[in-house]
């Protein structure tokens, strides 16, 4: 075993979660790993992906048992992004998008928003998360989406752009602002959106770099009415919500982007171990192995702290906002470096379509952009050694 496959094996899981892992990595290298390529190119939504996901029922590991789920670890939810993601990083996007939107709900809906929003996702629904605005990106408080309370009926009016999910979706969880509250930070609340709400229209859908499977949208809401009960918590608690359920998504698009660069640091030393140059084999050369020496230590140590984290949530742990935000800025400045540096050890192949190398290099990208950008999270790592 290298040092990458021992730390693998030292992640702590469960008889039922290594069951269930094992059967995802099944499905991974069967299925999705070898419908990568079709979906990458061709941009189409990879719909037998998701249903072979929800034949495994995956969903269900982050919904509690009451509500239809059949819910394991944190640790385990991480390991399952990362192993679709090594497979098919669009893929693992979706997935995990569902995990990230449905989180508040979760954490903070009612009694009632469970039980009857819950087991539909438990079952495959998908949900998407909707922050973003045209103007209001790093900055979400300039979201300018307005809730205006009339009765027992709340009504949306605005629009998202950049929505994961945001065309196939069965529930949005979305922010914006209540119009009864005029300060801006106050005002923004969390509603609950369903497929099919009359005035919810799809704009767009970007045409992408990376990710060419996972859809991305443009939303937007004209006069939608959603009843009163579809509010989460109260009017002006969105703040709240959102940050709480930022800690625990950035854990989870860091497996994502490990994923990529797992798979990315896998096929480059496979492909060095093979490749000769000059009668030696490509690792036999010491500058390549001083890269692949700073590829492996980033990973591992970067690895080690993902499962860190996973294990801090695992036993109850609230407070890990820097550490989310540290995890999240260095996984994605590693999976960028990692791909890049494959496509360096493949020379010229590593530039051309039939090796993922390519592929993976352009699905890394994004992942130095979402869940907050890495100069944010860097503003926000530096920010919390201010004394007062
Ligand atoms: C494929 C894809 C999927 C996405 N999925 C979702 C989703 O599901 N839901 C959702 O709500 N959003 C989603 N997003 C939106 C994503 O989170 C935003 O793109 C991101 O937050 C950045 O916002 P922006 O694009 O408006 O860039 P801007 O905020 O305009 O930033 C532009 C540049 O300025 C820098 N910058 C901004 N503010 C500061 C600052 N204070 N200090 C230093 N630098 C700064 C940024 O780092 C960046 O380099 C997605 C985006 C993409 C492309």
């Amino acid at each position: 075993m290298n040092i990458l496959e021992r730390l693998d094996a030292a992640i702590e899981l469960s008889e039922d979660e290594t069951m269930l892992v094992d059967s995802v990595r099944a499905l991974a290298r069967s299925e999705l790993m070898q419908r990568a390529e079709h979906y990458d190119k061709t941009g189409e939504f990879p719909w037998d992906n998701v249903k072979a996901i929800n034949n495994l029922g995956l969903n269900a590991m982050f919904i509690p048992e009451q509500y239809g789920g059949a819910q394991l670890s944190y640790t385990a939810y991480l390991e399952c992004v990362r192993e679709i993601t090594k497979a098919c990083a669009s893929t693992g996007i979706i997935w995990a998008t569902n995990f990230h939107a449905i989180k508040p709900v979760i954490d903070f809906g009612t009694e009632e928003q469970k039980a009857r929003l819950l087991p539909r996702i438990a079952e495959g629904g998908l949900v998407s998360l909707a922050i973003t605005e045209p103007d209001a990106g790093s900055d979400a408080t300039g979201m300018r989406t307005r809730f205006t309370p009339d009765g027992d009926e709340i009504v949306i009016n605005g629009g998202k752009t950049f929505i994961t999910n945001g065309d196939v979706a069965d529930l949005y969880v979305l922010f914006g602002k209540w119009s009864e509250i005029a300060d801006a930070k106050k005002a923004i609340s969390a509603v609950i959106l369903e497929k099919g709400t009359p005035g919810l229209s799809v704009v767009r859908t970007e045409d992408k770099m990376g990710h060419r499977a996972s859809s991305t949208a443009t939303i937007s809401f004209d006069n939608c009415r959603v009843p009163r009960s579809n509010l989460l918590g109260a009017p002006g608690a969105g703040l709240n919500i959102l940050f709480s359920s930022l800690n625990k998504s950035r854990p989870s698009v860091a497996a994502h982007a490990l994923g990529i660069a797992r798979a990315a640091f896998e096929d480059g030393v496979a492909y060095i171990n093979e490749r000769k140059q000059s009668g030696r084999k490509i690792i036999e050369f010491q500058g390549i192995q001083f890269m692949l020496a700073d590829m492996a230590t980033d990973l591992a140590m970067c690895e080690a702290w993902l499962w860190r984290i996973a294990r801090l949530v695992d036993t109850g742990g609230t407070d890990f906002g820097i550490e989310a935000s540290m995890l999240k800025m260095r996984a994605s400045d590693i999976a960028m470096r990692i791909t890049t540096d494959v496509v360096q050890l493949l020379g010229g192949y590593g530039y051309c379509r039939d090796f993922r190398a390519e592929r993976l290099m352009r699905d890394a990208k994004i992942t130095q952009i979402w869940e907050g950008t890495n100069q944010v999270h860097r503003q926000l790592i530096g920010r919390s050694f201010l004394t007062k």
